[in-house]
């Protein structure tokens, strides 16, 4: 049986200037040579949707938002809307990013809207949920992971391209990786709430694991079963490294 087609996106968020889509070019130069196995996307930060897109044109490397607004337009200082993502160039858009919920108190509902409004915008939403270490260390983990899905996941995703990231809060940017064990319980569970909420999208979508995932761990991490690629935080900004991880996909 054929799985979903693999992602391995890189997340860069509030880092990269003009001089940084030498990294992408590097990465989309060095796809075009040598093809990957798996779709490769960059979430730059907004300001540089446009100018990646204007420097990678329609090459192996698909860019993202890091975020929208629920509604198309508005009063709504210093936010971006899907439209205007899509306008700039974008295919793809994370939301409900941990640091998203934690730092500017995004509820479960609010992504569930702002997913309305990708799809309405033509993004495809790879939508981030995940446990803290408190939870996990109360063996809560699957049970939160499992309330932020229902919530977090309109019905309107039935049919639609879409993707999951789980990310353990305590593995982003700590260096610490979930053990494989642990990834495999926590994917094998996602994908059955995702049948069950969302039919045959729901068992189409890939699930995305991130957290730390570095060249020296990809290969392991992305082996575990219903693993369907990675989101990548601090190892996307180089392309040395985030080829390593693309290519041990
Ligand atoms: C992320 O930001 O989604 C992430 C997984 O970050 P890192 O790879 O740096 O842990």
């Amino acid at each position: 049986m054929t799985g979903p087609t693999r992602i391995i996106a890189g997340n860069w968020k509030m880092n990269g200037t003009g001089e940084s889509l030498d990294e992408a070019r590097a990465v989309a130069e060095a796809l075009a040579q040598s093809p990957a196995a798996v779709r490769v996307a960059l979430c730059p930060p907004a300001t540089l949707i446009w100018r990646m897109k204007e420097a990678l044109g329609a090459g192996p490397v698909e860019i993202g938002g890091q975020d929208c607004h629920a509604e198309r337009e508005g009063a709504y200082t210093g936010d971006v809307s899907a439209e205007m993502l899509t306008d700039a160039g974008a295919r793809l858009v994370i939301l409900g990013h941990s640091e998203r919920r934690a730092m500017h108190g995004e509820t479960d509902a609010f992504v569930a809207a702002k997913v309305r409004a990708a799809l309405s915008a033509g993004l495809e939403p790879i939508i981030c949920v995940g446990e803290t270490l408190a939870e996990r260390e109360a063996g809560q983990a699957e049970q939160i992971v499992e309330r932020q899905l229902l919530a977090s996941l309109p019905e309107a995703l039935a049919g639609q391209a879409f993707a999951v990231a789980y990310e353990p809060v305590w593995a982003i940017g700590t260096g610490r990786v979930a053990e494989p064990a642990d990834i495999a319980t926590m994917h094998a569970h996602i994908r059955a709430v995702l049948a069950r909420h969302l039919g045959d999208s729901g068992d189409r979508a890939p699930i995305l694991y991130g957290g730390s995932v570095k060249p020296s761990n990809a290969a392991e991490t992305l082996s575990v079963p219903e693993v369907g690629g990675a989101l990548v935080g601090g190892a996307s900004l180089k392309a040395s490294d985030f080829l390593g991880i693309i290519r041990a996909a």
